[in-house]
C-alpha cells in the first residue's frame, strides 16, 4: 500500500483520532490506521471511519466538553 498524497510507503498504526463537534472535542485512542512514513498523511478503513462516526455520534450526546475514549473499548 502507498500513501495517495505523496506515494511513500504506509505502514500500520494505531493513532490517537481527534475531531471537533459542536465545541466538543472527542478524542479516540488507538484507531487502526495508515500512516505514511514520508508525509505522515493518516488514512482510515472504511470499516474503522464507520465504526469512528458512530462513537463520534454516541459520545457527543455527553455533555462532557473534552471525551476521551478508546477505539477497543467503545
Ligand atoms: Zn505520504
Amino acid at each position: 500500500m502507498t500513501c495517495f498524497m505523496c506515494r511513500g510507503d504506509v505502514e500500520d498504526k494505531l493513532t490517537t483520532f481527534m475531531v471537533e463537534v459542536d465545541g466538543c472535542i472527542i478524542i479516540v485512542k488507538g484507531v487502526p490506521s495508515h500512516v505514511c512514513t514520508q508525509c505522515g498523511e493518516i488514512s482510515y478503513d472504511t470499516n474503522v471511519v464507520m465504526r469512528l462516526e458512530k462513537i463520534v455520534e454516541k459520545m457527543k450526546k455527553s455533555a462532557t466538553e473534552i471525551i476521551v475514549s478508546s477505539y477497543e473499548a467503545a
